[in-house]
């Protein structure tokens, strides 16, 4: 297992500089054309409570972020299946480099709670308390929002775990009215499915079930729920499983003035908004344009320093980093200069009051 994930790594990476096209990074010419952007989606791994590690991985960051002119880095657990490292390892590395790292919590704390709920019968009265008590740490800690919390997440390798609950769960609605009091926006992963359908044939990780319920539904409840709750759907413009569409993305903004995207543009499969080859995606871009004040660029960078020791999803994902930067500044470079500031760091600004 351990031996084939490693090679899986070589060959994921190998196709990473093969998707640059032998141009470097740091020579395109876009890059010093584009000026600086906000990234809110932003991976720092390592082991729990290894504080070192986490700020060896915040110093790599910063370096990433020096060269491709990210004013600021909104850093998140990735979402757990089970309780893992969440503010109490990344709370110090936000307050060290502020403002230029700000910190979301409980991906590590909340969403593990989340999915346990989803297997249980019912939601007790003692879970609700569990939940909203470890809410109001997160808040106390200074994180300036709630994430990465999962829904519905795909998994695509054995080491990458696959999650489902409604959205509208009850442990979510509660997680949207603390939001909302605190003026805090949620990241969500939502991997949607329009209709009940098998499981695409090329997902082929063995944890994932042979269907995928309809669950746009229960996305829909949730954010009527509380209309005052800022909900930033994560990923949009590069889905691995295929039904986030540009489309679905215009009538979900048409429907609900309290949703947001965060975009990661760049995939190889499934009509990305920015391929790693070939034209921009116009239909993605005519959405940014009409709904300009609602997009902002979240990379899903992960950033894992050596001595981690834990499941290898995190260094696959590390290694698909330039690929992604490359799209953020085609993608940048080829917006309107005022929509490039927009998406790039006005709207982000606004909804993660990163100036207050
Ligand atoms: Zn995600």
């Amino acid at each position: 297992m351990q031996l084939r994930s490693r090679r899986f790594v070589r060959i994921l990476s190998a196709a990473a500089v093969t998707m640059l096209g032998g141009h470097s990074m740091l020579s395109d010419a876009h890059a010093q054309s584009q000026g600086v952007w906000i990234d809110v989606h932003f991976h720092l791994v390592a082991d729990k409570g290894d504080l070192e590690s986490f700020d060896e991985a915040a110093n790599m960051a910063l370096r990433t972020m020096d060269a491709e002119n990210i004013r600021t880095i909104v850093i998140m657990s990735p979402p757990r299946p089970k309780e893992n490292f969440d503010i109490e390892s990344i709370e110090a590395v936000a307050k060290k480099y502020a403002p230029r790292i700000v910190m979301f919590g409980g991906g590590g704390s909340l969403n593990p709670m989340l999915q346990e709920a989803g297997h249980a019968p019912q939601v007790t009265e003692e879970m609700r308390r569990r939940f909203e008590e470890t809410a109001q740490r997160i808040i106390a800690s200074g994180a300036k929002g709630f994430g990465e919390i999962a829904a519905h997440h795909v998994s695509l390798s054995p080491s990458h775990g696959y999650e489902s609950v409604p959205a509208d769960h009850p442990l979510l609605l509660l997680l949207a009215d603390i939001a909302a009091r605190n003026d805090m926006p949620i990241d969500l992963h939502f991997d949607p499915v329009p209709d009940d359908v098998e499981r695409p044939s090329d997902l082929s990780s063995p944890q994932i079930p042979g269907v995928f319920k309809e669950n746009i539904g229960g996305l829909e409840r949730l954010l009527a729920h509380n209309r005052k709750t800022t909900i930033v759907w994560a990923h949009a413009g590069g889905d691995p499983v295929g039904f986030f569409t540009p489309k679905l993305a215009r009538e979900m903004l048409e429907r609900h003035a309290n949703l947001f995207f965060s975009i990661r543009p760049t995939l190889n499969r499934n009509d990305p908004m920015v391929p790693p080859r070939g034209p921009i995606n116009k239909e993605w871009i005519a959405v940014l344009r009409d709904f300009r004040d609602r997009f902002v660029i979240g990379s899903d960078t992960f950033v894992v320093p050596n001595r981690y020791t834990g499941p290898e999803a995190p260094r696959i994902f590390a290694s698909r980093a330039e690929v992604q930067m490359r799209g953020i500044r085609r993608l940048l470079s080829h917006l309107p200069a005022d929509l490039a500031r927009k998406v790039g760091y006005e709207n982000a600004e606004r909804i993660y009051r990163l100036n207050r």
